[in-house]
């Protein structure tokens, strides 16, 4: 099996935010092939997310974005059709909301 979550980090752009090159399929068959870099599925107690990653509390997966997240980005998830904004939880742990 394939490196599950395939990232490379590819250098800081303006912002000062890590980029990061995603590499091929990571398996995720529930969108067209040409997305699937974006999306990954969570791999459960022991997995965690790279800063690149967010996890959409809609349909459990993990939404890839080809730079590190923060607090206020939008996000689209294309496997439940959300649109997802990042925020920041009580625990200072950035997390996916989903907008309506
Ligand atoms: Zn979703």
């Amino acid at each position: 099996m394939s490196q599950p979550s395939p990232a490379r980090e590819i250098g800081v752009d303006r912002d000062g935010r890590r980029r990061y090159e995603l590499l091929d399929d990571t398996g995720f068959d529930e969108v067209p092939k040409k997305y699937r870099k974006f999306y990954r599925r969570w791999r459960g107690p022991g997995d965690s997310l790279a800063p690149n990653e967010a996890f959409c509390p809609v349909c459990k997966i993990v939404v890839r974005s080809s730079r590190e997240l923060r607090e206020g980005d939008k996000i689209y998830c294309m496997a439940c059709m959300t649109r997802l904004r990042i925020g920041l939880s009580d625990d200072g742990i950035l997390e996916a909301r989903a907008v309506y």
